[in-house]
């Protein structure tokens, strides 16, 4: 029996008209029946015939029933094959037989002949009998064993490529109740990952595999064969192999109907299409990601004709960026748009992409919806698409970086209160000026105009004040120029002024005039009228001079106008000799390091000599000069005192030595028997808020007055009496510095209001020889104690120096052998040290 008959016996139906039971009644409808069966009946009993219907009669060939009936089938049927006796004796054993295909007939003719036999036993009259049923399967068979040898044929001429054949067969009766016959070619097997022997020929157990997904669109085939909906189809699914592995298969098939147009026959071939499922998947899914980059870049894009212009794709940043609706972009051409600001612009840029095939950072103009111009760095290629020469260009919009580069450059070169320009620019122009002017034969001229008293306004109207007055005058002064004179805001209160063309002096000093006069009106602010003078230097070019002479020398005429009383301007002389220059240089120096935090403070202690015990510091300036290095005050305070930087500078001195004698403070380094002693000027005590602002400083950092200790020479304290009275009263010390030097003589000591002496070191120096300064410094320290005045040797630098003044009855000492000034870091690791 073969398989497909097996299994066909296995799933068919009941075996055919049988009937149970005698009676004449049944027998003739039995009759009825089978007559007209094309299938052979025979009824027998022990291979002898009792009943034969008219087909037994054709497919044995004999003229009619009766010449069977009586006989014993083998007469008709030869069994060729010992193997199917089995079969047959089991069928003469009344055992039922069902579709058992036997191939092994010869019929008494000596034509073979595939039967297939269907046997169970009857009562025939009331005794035992066996109805079988033959059904000749030989044209059949022979067409299904033809049809499978195309069924090779055909798997081996498409496993060439990648494919492999199916073939099904269904029942036309039941064409919806699944197939009768499925074959599945073993090379379609393999191509799905079985040797063919693993997966049945089953349909069922086939679609089993397909993957869930596609499971819908693989029945919807199938339903719409099977309801004739058509005959052939073409379907792309995954399958699923034994190995999990997921396979892409293209399959393409045929349904076959009989006559009525009931299917029968089903066949197709599939291919496996994975490797061209997943490049397309790949090319889908990179092209998925372009198109999205594309879309959503923030950069501007574009796809757009070389030969038309039309802008054929364009992506958010674009739209965004200039400003427009996709709708109003699309099919519209770079020319109609006016999306370039110059229209030739985009024309090089056609021509460039088309000779080079791509261009790089070009920075165009285009033009938003609104008109507004916008700056696009830009860089294209060129593609093809569909055969049409397209430049993709990628772009980004750098409008805001510009605006931003402009307002950096403001800042650089404006000043952002007054608007004017800079210190920066108005030196870059003045050397544009020069230059310009080197051939006309015209001459430029530099105006420095400084506002008097404006520290005075500031501090006590308040910065603000001082603000909206310089803003003001700002304005004032622009007024009286021209327009190609150029007005600069120096920094502070100062302005300088740069002309041009003109002749001499005096058409720089009909400037200057009318500047000072455009003063004269008074400032309305904050319902304060304030009535502002300025001092103006002017400074001519010569042939040497560069910008920074000029301005130079324009300052220091600002400052004899100054040193005239202020609210006038002067010309510049001509007459700097190289010490002047010198010191212009130092003073423009200083008052930069002033502003760029240059300056430092040291502390040299000052030792009680007994026990060597460090009971307070002497704060002495020092100037970090980016250039010259370290510049001690000798070189820099007197120039600070002429120009009136000593102020500033002296100011300073006071804010930094208490700040650090607070912290030292606060760290517990110093304590009560600790002074901090501060030199001051004679041009600090000039001015009659020094007292007011050491109180505030005392305040501030919540210092003991008679801990701070303030050095003065002996003219300040001739000079300015009241102030160093105001000071004492503060509970300030005061110590009278360089003693000895001066017209002080020791008769006027006792009515010097100090409260310590400071020998000055010229005559520590010579002490150990000079027995003159001996006994001037013994008299000095005697008549010192009488009035209980301290007294303090200034520059003890050996041993024995210190050892003489201490036999003279001098308590205090200062000087190299103790300590050199330190920086405030090292006087604290002295401190420390000691403490521990
Ligand atoms: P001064 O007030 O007489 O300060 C003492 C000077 O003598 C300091 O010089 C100090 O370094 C130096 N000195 C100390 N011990 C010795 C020693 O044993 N041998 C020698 N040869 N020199 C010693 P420095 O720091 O160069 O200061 C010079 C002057 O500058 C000071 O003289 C003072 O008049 C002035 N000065 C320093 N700082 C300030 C300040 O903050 N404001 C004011 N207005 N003047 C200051
Ligand atoms: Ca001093
Ligand atoms: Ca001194």
């Amino acid at each position: 029996m073969s398989a497909v008959a097996r299994r066909a016996a296995a799933h068919r139906g009941p075996a055919p008209a049988r009937f149970e039971g005698a009676g004449a009644e049944s027998e003739s409808r039995y009759r009825q029946l089978v007559e007209l069966s094309p299938d052979m009946i025979l009824v027998h009993w022990q291979g002898e015939i009792l009943y034969a219907n008219p087909a037994a009669a054709r497919l044995l060939a004999v003229p009619s029933v009766d010449d069977l009936v009586g006989r014993r089938i083998v007469e008709y049927l030869e069994l060729l094959e010992g193997s199917l006796a089995d079969q047959l004796a089991d069928i003469y054993r009344r055992r039922p037989v069902q579709r058992a295909l036997i191939d092994g007939f010869r019929r008494w003719d000596g034509e073979e002949l595939e039967l297939e036999v269907s046997s169970s036993p009857v009562s025939w009259n009331g005794t035992p009998a066996q109805q079988t049923l033959l059904r000749n399967v030989t044209r059949r068979r022979r067409d299904e064993q033809e049809l499978r040898r195309r069924q090779e044929q055909l798997d081996l001429a498409v496993s060439g490529s990648r494919g492999g054949m199916w073939d099904i067969e269904l029942d036309p009766e039941n064409p919806m109740g699944g197939p009768l016959r499925t074959y599945i070619s073993p090379q379609l097997k393999r191509l799905v990952g079985y040797e063919p022997d693993e997966l049945p020929d089953d349909f069922a157990a086939w679609r089993s595999h397909v993957v869930l997904a596609d499971l819908p669109r693989f029945n919807a085939v199938v339903g719409e064969l099977l309801a004739g909906l058509r005959d052939e189809h073409e379907l792309d699914y995954r399958h699923r192999g034994p190995d999990g592995r997921v396979r892409w298969l293209h399959t393409r098939g045929r349904l076959y109907r009989d006559e009525q147009g009931r299917p029968v026959r089903w066949i197709g071939i599939d291919w496996d299409i994975t490797a061209r499922q997943e490049a397309v998947e790949a090319v889908r899914r990179s092209e998925d990601k372009f198109t999205t980059l594309f879309r959503l870049s923030p950069a501007v894009l574009a796809v757009i004709s070389l030969t038309d212009g039309e802008l054929l794709e364009v992506n958010d940043g674009f739209l965004a960026h200039l400003g427009y609706h996709r709708g109003e972009v699309e099919g519209q051409t770079v020319g109609g748009l006016g999306l370039f600001e110059n229209t030739e612009e985009w024309g090089r840029l056609a021509a460039e992409t088309r000779r080079r095939g791509s261009f790089q950072d070009v920075e165009v103009r285009l033009r938003s919806r609104a008109g507004a111009p916008r700056v696009v760095r830009l860089s294209g290629e060129r593609i093809l698409l569909d055969r049409c020469e397209c430049l993709i260009a990628a772009g980004h919009d750098i409008s805001g970086q510009i605006a931003m580069e402009e307002r950096l450059r403001h800042l650089a070169y404006f000043d952002p209160l007054t608007r004017l320009p800079n210190r920066a620019m108005c030196e870059r122009h003045l050397t544009e000026a020069l230059e310009r002017n080197a051939l006309s034969g015209r001459r430029v001229g530099v105006l420095f105009i400084d506002l008097d008293r404006f520290k005075m306004i500031n501090d006590s109207l308040g910065h603000g004040a001082g603000d909206q007055l310089l803003a003001a005058l700002a304005h004032r002064f622009s007024e009286c120029l021209r327009p190609d004179d150029l007005l600069a805001r120096f920094g502070g209160d100062e302005f300088v002024v740069v002309l041009e063309g003109l002749r001499d002096e005096r058409d720089a000093a009909a400037v200057a005039d009318r500047l000072l006069a455009s003063l004269a009106e008074p400032v309305e602010i904050e319902d304060t009228a304030i009535h502002p003078s300025a001092s103006v230097g002017v400074a001519l070019c010569t042939p040497e001079a560069v910008a920074s002479d000029l301005l130079r020398y324009a300052d220091a005429a600002m400052y004899r106008a100054k040193g005239r009383g202020g609210a006038v301007f002067q010309l510049f002389d001509g007459r700097l000799d190289g010490e002047h220059m010198q010191r212009l240089h130092l003073e423009n120096d200083l008052r930069r390091g002033l502003e760029r935090g240059e300056l430092e403070l040291h502390y040299q202690p000052l030792v009680w000599l007994a026990d060597g015990r460090t009971l307070g510091a002497e704060a002495l300036v020092r100037w970090h000069h980016p250039e010259r290095g370290l510049v001690l005050p000798g070189e820099f305070i007197p120039a600070a005192e002429e120009c009136g930087l000593i102020g500033a500078l002296g100011d300073w001195v006071l804010r930094e030595a208490t700040a650090q004698w607070s912290r030292w403070r606060v760290a517990g380094l110093v304590d009560e028997s600790f002074r901090m002693s501060i030199n001051l000027s004679a041009r600090q005590l000039h001015d009659r808020r020094l007292v007011e602002r050491i109180e505030e400083m005392l305040e501030r950092y919540d210092l003991p007055a008679e801990q701070l200790q303030l050095e003065i020479t002996e003219n300040v304290l001739l000079q300015v009496p009241e102030t160093c009275q105001a000071l004492r009263d503060l509970g300030v010390r005061l110590a009278l510095d360089d003693f000895g030097t001066g017209y002080a003589s020791l008769a006027y000591l006792k009515e010097l209001t100090v409260d310590m002496l400071k020998i000055d070191r010229s005559f520590i120096r010579d002490l150990v020889y000079d027995p003159t300064d001996l006994c001037l410094v013994r008299a000095i320290v005697a008549l010192s104690r009488d009035l209980g005045l301290e007294v303090v040797a200034e520059g003890i630098e050996t041993s024995q120096q210190a050892e003489c003044v201490q036999e003279i009855g001098c308590l205090w000492g200062q000087g190299f052998l103790f300590d050199r000034p330190l920086t405030g870091r090292d006087f604290e690791q002295r401190r420390l040290l000691k403490a521990a």
